[in-house]
């Protein structure tokens, strides 16, 4: 799978490029997104990426750059043949295998299920094709012991040992605590990417290990969202979080806390949506409008949003998010995420 071949998601493709030509490839990444809008496809195509021999780079055009899909690694990924390629994902029994199983007994059917879906098809879809529409997949106990064992043999081509969690969302709880060991001891040269649909059924434990990438709804790509409330809220605070002159921080952060809790998380991911954009755009040196009504502002900020400090500012809304989800107190959380935003943008 190459990049080209997904539908959309070009900043984010463009975001993932470029911290892994910067050599700053974390151990255990999870795509939260829907597999139709491309998630599977776009962990397919980074793990291609990431051992490419000949990665090309574009000027000018949407993406960035991409694996070449001709050297042995990219056809070997394209075939999903590369021997250091692993999966999982949740499965029930079926009439020919019962009893003590993983996902590996189930792996000729998961190849062609990825390959007549480019790798687009459904949980749905997945269970039709095994012939289990009736059953509950789930990820159990013995895959995550594939994992960590699989993890932990040598790479037999040299590179990367690469694991894809499809729909982590469905391992049950004694898989979950297997796969936390993995989580909190990683074996050097080897890479975790959970697909998550829905990642409030995830332990926290291991929402907490994984650095998230999120994907839009390709339908609503460039959301709704872009509200000028929005808009006027989110540049007052970021003016502040420059100031830091706490009495108007904390008018902003009640300010903010006002809002239901709905409505405090679309503004966390609006916000989120606003950073990748000023990355991308200062990345690219082209302008972005953030729409506060001050060019000098405008031109400004996005400078501010570079490869240093992209990942942290991303973690302090996402823990944000994550706050407000569980039902944390919202003028600390926004707070808390006053001051790492803050400090997160001292880091350019
Ligand atoms: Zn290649």
């Amino acid at each position: 799978m190459q990049f080209k071949d997904i539908a959309g998601q070009r900043d984010v493709i463009n975001r993932l490029t470029e911290i892994i030509d910067s050599g700053r490839v974390s151990h255990a990444q999870m795509v939260l997104g829907s597999t139709a809008d491309g998630a599977l496809q776009l962990v397919l195509a980074y793990l291609q990426y990431l051992d490419c021999t000949n990665r090309q780079h574009y000027e000018g055009g949407e993406l960035r750059a991409d694996s070449c899909g001709e050297c042995p690694h990219c056809k070997k990924m394209a075939q999903m043949v590369h021997p250091d390629l692993h999966f999982i994902f949740p499965t029930a029994a079926t009439p020919r295998v019962t009893g003590s199983f993983w996902s590996g007994d189930f792996m000729q059917e998961y190849r062609e299920f990825l390959q007549e879906n480019n790798a687009r098809g459904t949980v749905d879809e997945w269970y039709a094709h095994l012939g289990i529409e009736n059953k509950q997949g789930m990820i159990r106990e013995l895959d995550a012991a594939h994992i960590v064992q699989d993890l932990g043999l040598k790479s037999y081509e040299g590179g990367w040992k690469m694991m894809v969690v499809w729909m982590a969302e469905k391992m049950n709880t004694a898989a979950a605590n297997e796969l936390l060991k993995t989580l909190e001891e990683p074996t050097p040269g080897t890479i975790l990417m959970l697909v998550c649909e829905s990642d409030e059924r995830l332990l926290p434990t291991i929402r907490s290990r994984v650095q998230t990438i999120k994907l839009r709804a390709v339908s609503g790509e460039r959301r709704a969202a872009a509200s000028s409330e929005f808009a006027s809220l989110l540049v007052e605070w970021l003016r502040l979080l420059f100031k830091l002159k706490m009495k108007e921080l904390s008018a902003q952060v009640d300010k903010m806390s006002a809002m239901n809790r709905e409505q405090q998380k679309q503004f966390l991911n609006y916000a989120l949506g606003v950073m990748r954009d000023c990355f991308m755009h200062s990345a690219a040196g082209t302008p972005v409008e953030i729409g506060s009504g001050d060019q000098k502002f405008d031109t400004m900020f996005p400078t501010m949003v570079t490869v240093n400090n992209v990942e942290l500012i991303e973690k302090a809304l996402d823990e944000a998010i994550m706050a407000v989800e569980r039902n944390a107190n919202a003028k600390i959380a926004l707070m808390q995420l006053s001051f790492n935003m803050s400090k997160a943008l001292k880091k350019r």
